[in-house]
């Protein structure tokens, strides 16, 4: 049952989205990229990449002649570009079919029933809300729409009375929810739900299992940078695919990664950000503090056996926790599925200058294993 509502103000239905704006694409398209093969491979048809801008992102697709499946590569990439662009349409928060939009829109008291897969994606986003003990938090709209994350070098700080009442307004544990309806509503007024750190990663699940179910092995599909990388790419022998780390601040690549069937996501500092009295602040809010993260870590990459899901929203989550927590958070779920061949990567800035690398991973007896090295000078 819902509580009552404390007569807030009535959520504005018309918010910022919690995509990354098209503005940054020729960034972000950098900020991982991917080597592969072009041109022919002399099987089933030619190999597709197909481009397109969705979640106020660009999604990339690469499927392969010899992708495994009998269809041409168009066809299947018809299939997923259908498949992400589903997503996009139900949990976008604007949009006549935006699940999302409408739960953002009503008071306290009133219920929506939402679609099976934005159900899902609410569900995991409160898991993972659980799973962090709060850092992921997908209702800090309030307090993010007070920051401009316009990469201004001289960004202004809201009016501390308006960061207070928008503090007010976040906390996962005020949404509320009727599982046998599937249908949500809000236990205050004035509260938001964005999955702007989760949905990009459902969408290229959902990407992944539209083409499995069509017979693919390998493909690439890429939504704003996070990834599922699946089988090998395609030659005599066959390769693993190869992804970049992007250098936070000087655009190259830092590190490969050579993968095989693996999700991939990346929350990076150098996306959206803005600087006050010379710190940084980027995009992802610190639900703890009500502020956005000023911590220090330039990026945390993601790696996953089988839920670009998961990978995103642990990149945003292990954002907020930063290293020492993150690499505790590996070992306390060790035995939980969902972090089974996880690998994090996270890139800090040193205060001295220059940028340290932390990865976490688990050995195969699910022992934390931690390696930590220097990699540049130039923060
Ligand atoms: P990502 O780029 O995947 O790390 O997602 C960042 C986006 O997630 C932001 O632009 C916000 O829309 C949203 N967000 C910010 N902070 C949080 C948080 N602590 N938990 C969940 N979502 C967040
Ligand atoms: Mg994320």
């Amino acid at each position: 049952m819902p509580e009552p509502g404390n007569g807030g103000t009535v959520p504005d239905p018309v918010q910022r989205f919690p995509f990354r704006p098209l503005l940054l694409l020729p960034i972000l398209a950098m900020a991982i990229g991917y080597f592969v093969a072009s041109g022919r491979s002399g099987r089933s048809g030619e190999d597709v990449t197909r481009e397109f801008e969705v979640m106020r992102t660009r999604a990339r697709l690469f499927i392969p002649a010899g992708s495994g499946s009998s269809l041409a590569p168009s066809e299947l990439a018809d299939l997923a570009e259908a498949a992400i662009r589903e997503i996009d349409r139900l949990m976008s928060p604007v949009g006549e079919d935006s699940d999302i939009r409408r739960l953002n829109s009503i008071s306290s008291g009133v219920w929506i029933e939402v679609h099976p897969l934005t159900w899902r994606v609410v569900m995991e986003a409160l898991r993972w809300h659980r799973l962090t003990g709060g850092a992921f938090d997908p209702t800090i709209g309030p307090v993010k729409r007070l920051f401009k994350f316009d990469r201004s070098e001289d960004g202004a700080w809201p009016d501390a009375g308006a960061l207070a009442d928008a503090k007010k307004r976040v906390g996962a544990q005020k949404l509320l929810f009727d599982r046998e309806g599937m249908r949500l509503s809000w236990a205050q007024n004035g509260m938001s739900l964005d999955l702007g750190a989760i949905a990009k990663g459902f969408s290229v699940d959902r990407a992944a299992d539209v083409l499995r179910d069509k017979g693919v092995r390998n493909a690439i599909i890429d939504v704003g940078g996070e990834l599922f990388l699946m089988g090998m790419k395609p030659g005599d022998p066959p390769s693993a695919w190869r992804t970049g780390i992007r250098h936070p601040r000087e655009g190259d690549i830092l590190e490969t990664l050579e993968l095989s069937d693996r999700a991939v996501a990346t929350s990076g500092d150098y996306e959206n950000y803005f600087i006050h009295n010379g710190e940084r602040h980027e995009h992802i809010i610190d639900p703890r503090s009500g502020l956005p993260l000023s911590k220090g870590i330039a990026s945390v990459t993601v790696v996953h056996p089988g839920s670009c899901l998961a990978a995103d929203a642990a990149a945003t989550a292990f954002s907020v926790l930063g290293p020492e927590q993150t690499g505790e958070f590996i070992k306390n779920q060790s035995l939980g599925l969902f972090s089974r061949g996880i690998q994090a990567i996270i890139v800090s800035i040193e205060p001295a200058g220059g940028f340290s690398r932390r990865e976490y991973s688990l050995d195969d007896k699910g022992a934390l294993r931690t390696e930590e090295s220097r990699i540049g000078e130039n923060p």
